[in-house]
């Protein structure tokens, strides 16, 4: 059950070629993490998943449709989130969430909202401003945020690199949860080789814009290996 194909997927800025030839899937409840050194070719990869990037080659199919034929929806975002985008800060948890739901159009939304409020433990922080909050308690916020649409595809940039571990571990046990529960896949940047093995099921490791390996994170090279 395929939710992300991406077929010789390049990137050529004038004299670099940022990503070259990548070609990956995500399935259905299945978090692939996506690892590699700074340059690697990450951003550019999700950029272009997103549709905010045009690659110089190569296919990507969100549900077997063409990223070019949804772009083209008034909605092109139904299928993804990303959790990365700062949360407007005078605003509460709940006033943000109610923005991005109009934004999103997402349907019966002062239900889906409380059951988001709910299923992050946000719900004593409901009129708190999302700016007082705590890194780990805004990183709830922007899960929820994200998954608002019931997104098919998840794609989370390093969603746990400004906390503390501990908070980062929490964070990674929701996750997982959404990814085993949902009805979507997750594809997670990374340059944490422990975080990737603690939380993905598969891993890419990105090097040079090429795949170097991919394979179960528990069995690649031990993280003195391939991580930076
Ligand atoms: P990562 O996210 O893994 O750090 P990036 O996708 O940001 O890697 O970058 C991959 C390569 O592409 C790097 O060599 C970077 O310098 C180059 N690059 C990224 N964006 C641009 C751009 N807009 N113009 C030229 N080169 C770029
Ligand atoms: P930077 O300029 O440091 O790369 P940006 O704030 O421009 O940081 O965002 C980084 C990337 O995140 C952008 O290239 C864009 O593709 C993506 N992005 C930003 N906001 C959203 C959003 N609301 N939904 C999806 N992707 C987003």
């Amino acid at each position: 059950d395929i939710i992300l194909s991406v077929r010789h997927l390049r990137k050529q800025y004038s004299a670099t070629v940022a990503v070259d030839s990548v070609s990956f899937e995500v399935r259905r409840n299945e978090i692939v993490g996506l690892l590699g050194p700074n340059g690697a070719g990450k951003t550019t990869t999700i950029n272009m998943i997103l549709g905010v990037l045009e690659p110089s080659a190569g296919e990507i199919e969100i549900e077997g449709i063409a990223l070019a034929k949804q772009r083209t929806r008034a909605l092109a975002r139904t299928n993804f989130a990303a959790v990365y985008a700062p949360l407007p800060g005078n605003m509460t948890v709940y006033q943000n969430l109610r923005f991005f739901g109009l934004i999103y159009d997402v349907a019966q939304l002062n239900a889906r909202i409380e059951t988001l409020l709910d299923q992050f433990e946000l719900r004593r922080f409901r009129d708190t401003k999302c700016g007082v909050l705590s890194s780990g308690e805004q990183t709830r916020v922007s899960l929820a945020k994200a998954l608002l649409n019931a997104p098919q595809l998840l794609l989370l940039d390093e969603p746990t690199a400004s906390l503390d571990p501990a908070t980062a571990q929490d964070i990674r046990r929701s996750i997982r949860d959404i990814a085993t529960h949902g009805n979507g896949g997750i594809l997670w940047t990374s340059h944490n080789m422990y975080e990737v093995q603690d939380v993905c099921d598969r891993v890419l490791f990105l090097s040079h814009g090429r795949i170097l390996l991919e394979g179960n994170p528990k069995t690649l090279p031990g993280e003195h290996g391939v991580a930076s």
